[in-house]
């Protein structure tokens, strides 16, 4: 078999600056060793996020000069909404800034106090927003989704019974929505299967309670489905999305992950009634409701993202450069969270760096030592995001898992990028025994990793 290459080649180009260890370690020191505070412009490989990070195609920019900026009924809208009905089914099409926004709005309609929203494991700001409108956030990912070694093709699948005895507990009347999120991101990027997908539209619907998907990576658990799930190698990815989509009554999106956008999102719906609810908030907070808050030619870059997304050579080329980085690593020894995901690879702090108690952030000290090394910035998700200082003891509550994220922006970095990557972790691994533990030495009340300072602790 050939090399699988990137399936496209460079017009544009933007320059990245190589920068000396010297000028890393005070960069670090400047920033109290918390990466979001660097500036981009300091950083070689940004691995932060493949949120809104996407290179978008020539055809997108082409579409973006088409885009019409009418206030009301713009043809960008209706291009847009063409595009996302054709991909899900979903008959109503509502555009807003970007995912979070979709979920404001859905949680203030059906949310509030006593409810509860399961899924099988909510994102932050899923769970924030849910949060906020006084209901319940409820994560029911199997057990195997919270094991970093455990091996099984379908890691973000929800645990049914767990779902069924979730419902019988708290009262299908008390649930205004079952969740799933695909692929499943603070699960580690991991997919959902069509036939746990299938479960869960049948248990929510036996209690007449509506499906939603997260569906930010709709089209990277697609083809997941078609390479791990028996029945699906002949299906095109296209065919498998929308099979995932007709389970369900709807769905939230962010266009800044599988559409290719930098910025946008929608909510989609076949009720009527719910969505014009929605409309109604979408027009106080984000627009009117053929354009929710972005351009017109956002919506048309998104169109046009929508179907480029589905291009099997991209998604085949998308995981062999995640399956290439998890391989030249792990072949090495390096400890991830397997198998990887779609997104990005995570390495596993905690068998990483085994000097670095919990109580002393193994995975703010990785993604400190990553920067420093080679300028990568990668994103800690564990006890600094997750976890927390207990108020009355002063104690750390560390979370279940510690793991530094490397995300890959779609269509952004080449094979040489990654090789060098693979070059600066296998150099920080090789001394890793140096690597300090970190204390927090001020942090806000909430979403501390953001903004907290940290300090190194020379033992
Ligand atoms: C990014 C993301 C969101 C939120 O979308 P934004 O565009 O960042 O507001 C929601 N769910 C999942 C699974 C995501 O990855």
């Amino acid at each position: 078999m050939k090399t699988i290459i990137e399936p496209f080649k460079i017009k544009v180009v933007e320059p990245i600056r190589i920068t000396t260890r010297q000028e890393r370690a005070a960069y670090l020191s400047d920033a109290y060793y918390n990466v979001f505070k660097i500036s981009a412009e300091d950083v070689l490989i940004d691995l932060l996020t493949d949120s809104g990070t996407s290179a978008m195609s020539s055809e997108q920019w082409a579409a973006m000069m088409r885009g019409d900026e009418s206030y009301a009924g713009s043809r960008s809208f209706f291009r847009f909404e063409k595009a996302v009905q054709d991909v899900t089914g979903f008959p109503i099409i509502i555009p807003t800034h970007q995912g979070r926004a979709s979920e404001r709005i859905l949680f203030s309609i059906i949310g509030g106090k006593g409810r509860a929203i399961p899924s099988n494991t909510h994102f932050d700001t899923t769970r924030a927003n849910i949060e906020v409108s006084g209901a319940e956030a409820v994560d029911l990912v199997i057990p195997e989704g919270k094991d970093p070694r455990a091996i099984h093709p379908f890691k973000g699948n929800m645990d049914l019974d767990a779902l069924e005895g979730f419902i019988k507990e708290k009262g299908a009347l008390n649930i205004p929505a079952v969740f799933c999120t695909v692929t499943n991101n603070t699960g580690g990027g991991q997919p959902v299967s069509m036939e746990n997908i299938r479960g869960i539209s049948r248990i929510a619907h036996e209690h007449s309670i509506p499906f939603f998907l997260d569906a930010c990576r709709f089209a990277e658990n697609a083809y997941f489905i078609k390479l791990r799930e028996k029945g699906f190698q002949e299906k095109t990815v296209r065919e498998i999305a929308k099979e995932m989509f007709s389970y369900c009554d709807g769905c939230t999106m962010s266009a800044k992950k599988d559409a290719f956008a930098n910025i946008g999102g929608f909510l989609a719906f076949r009720d009527e009634d719910l969505a014009s609810e929605a409309r109604n908030l979408l027009i106080l907070g984000e627009g009117f409701p053929t354009y929710g808050g972005l351009a017109g030619r956002d919506l048309d870059a998104i169109a046009v993202g929508l179907e480029e997304i589905l291009d099997e050579q991209y998604l085949e080329y998308r995981f062999a450069s995640t399956r290439y980085l998890a391989k030249n690593i792990t072949e090495m020894g390096v400890p991830i969270l397997e198998p990887p995901g779609g997104h990005a690879v995570y390495l596993d702090a905690v068998r990483f760096c085994e000097h670095i108690p919990k109580n002393r952030f193994p995975g703010q000290a990785l993604t400190c030592a990553l920067y420093l090394e080679g300028g990568i910035r990668g994103v800690e998700i564990g006890s600094v995001m997750f976890g927390h200082t207990d108020p009355e003891t002063g104690e750390e509550i560390p979370a279940d898992m510690d793991l530094v994220r490397l995300a890959l922006p779609r269509r952004v970095y080449t094979q040489s990028h990654i090789d060098y990557l693979v070059e600066v972790i296998l150099e920080v691994f090789a001394k890793r025994e140096r690597i300090p533990g970190y204390k927090i030495i001020e942090q806000p009340p909430y979403l501390r990793h953001f903004t907290a300072k940290f300090q190194p602790i020379k033992s």
